[in-house]
């Protein structure tokens, strides 16, 4: 099993795969915090704990990648094995944007709430 997890940069589009753990690994897939920080090597900005599971649109997906940010600032994580049985996570701004108003409980919703800057 793979022990590194999904750090994103919203405002570069990219995601990278770095270990979350300052010691060892439990290998969850639930994990919502992680206890490193990486900044992002284009612009410098902290990079956002995406969870495991954040698969990373094409650089070229402006809105995939404004539906995750939208996500990840309301405390989505793409975290677990899939097996939940909450919503898939909507990939459009406007869909986030809804389902984020009106999801108040969701299997993902682990993380705390941010504001990206
Ligand atoms: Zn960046």
């Amino acid at each position: 099993m793979s022990s590194l997890y999904k750090f994103a940069c919203f405002d570069c589009f990219v995601s990278f795969n770095r270990p979350a753990f300052k010691k060892g690994n439990n290998y969850t897939a639930w994990l919502a915090e992680s206890e490193l920080e990486y900044v992002c090597p284009n612009c410098g900005k902290t990079l956002a704990f995406m969870g495991r599971n954040f698969r990373s649109p094409k650089r070229t997906a402006e809105s995939k990648w404004l539906a995750s940010k939208l996500l990840w600032e309301a405390g989505f994580r793409y975290v677990g094995s899939g097996g939940h049985e909450s919503e898939t996570l909507p990939e459009t701004p406007a869909s986030a944007r809804a389902f984020i108003k009106f999801t108040k409980h969701h299997a993902q919703k682990v993380g705390a709430v941010k504001n990206w800057r």
